[in-house]
């Protein structure tokens, strides 16, 4: 089922109208309004490797400022991983600070992302904080985690790890019966098997039909990072966007634009 009101392209589910995609919304300051609630969020904390604000670089939202919170942890370890150096470390930080950290950053528009994010249970208070304050929020997770019991408000962006990965045995494909019309899906290619792979999985589930976008993402040149993952080559973003274009894939195409604009390995954007 897709959105209603949004104005889409033929069948490819495609947004084409931004302030219907990104509607204003009345954005309250997070201020608990009474003292259970205040000590509530007091208690709760997360491990955290950042927060900070950038340009969104992927998904239908990419190009947007947005307020990023990277989460630390992940128990997954992809072959074209950019953010090892949130697989550990980080710093307990409480819900309440979390969210003052964030109101700070004056962004409506503000990502979840990891890691894992997943991993923390903690971060479904938080997500469910976020839409009551009415910040539109996205989560970006591997797709090995249970999704079902994030705040509905959230978009989530789920992976479905492709071959070269070496980690599409972790696929949760129970996941795909809890996505909604406002969710993106997005695979990671680098390599011919790959992109066959990730075809046949968007037909056979009739992805495109569930959610608002799939996303098809060349791999970036990854070194390794020592002893947590391989590395990967890189796919010729030119290559896929022709493979895209020869099956007429209803697919969206992105790079990660912040690689881009900032140096690739640059951490914080
Ligand atoms: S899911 Fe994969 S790409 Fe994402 S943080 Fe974990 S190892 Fe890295």
């Amino acid at each position: 089922m897709r959105s209603r009101g949004l104005q889409q392209i033929g069948d490819v589910g495609q947004v084409t109208d931004l302030a219907l995609l990104f509607p204003p919304k009345a954005e309250s300051e997070y201020s608990p309004t009474n003292s259970f609630q205040k000590i509530y969020m007091k208690s709760l904390s997360l491990q955290i490797t950042e927060i900070y604000s950038s340009i969104q670089g992927e998904s239908s939202f990419a190009g947007l400022p947005c307020a990023f919170v990277r989460l630390t942890g992940c128990d997954l370890r992809c072959t074209y991983c950019d953010s090892a150096y949130a697989f550990s470390g980080g710093k307990r930080v409480p819900l309440e600070e979390i969210l003052c950290q964030i109101q700070s950053l004056n962004c409506p528009l503000v990502e979840i992302t990891g890691g894992e994010p997943l991993l923390q249970k903690n971060v479904l208070p938080l997500m469910k904080t976020l839409c009551d304050t009415g910040k539109t929020v996205l989560i970006e997770t591997s797709g090995a985690h249970d999704i079902s019991k994030i705040d509905p408000r959230v978009t989530r962006i789920m992976d479905l790890k492709c071959p070269s990965s070496d980690e599409s045995h972790r696929n949760l494909f129970s996941n795909l019966a809890h996505l909604k019309s406002n969710d993106e899906v997005k695979f990671v290619i680098g390599s011919r098997e790959d992109f066959e792979w990730a075809r046949d999985q968007l037909h056979r589930h009739a992805l495109n039909h569930k959610v608002r976008c799939i996303l098809f993402s060349p791999t970036f040149l990854t070194a390794p990072s020592p002893s947590q993952t391989k590395g990967h080559p890189g796919l010729n973003p030119k290559i896929l966007a022709e493979w895209i274009l020869e099956e007429k894939l209803p697919v969206r195409f992105q790079l990660q634009i912040h690689k881009f604009i900032w140096e690739p390995t640059r951490r914080s954007v």
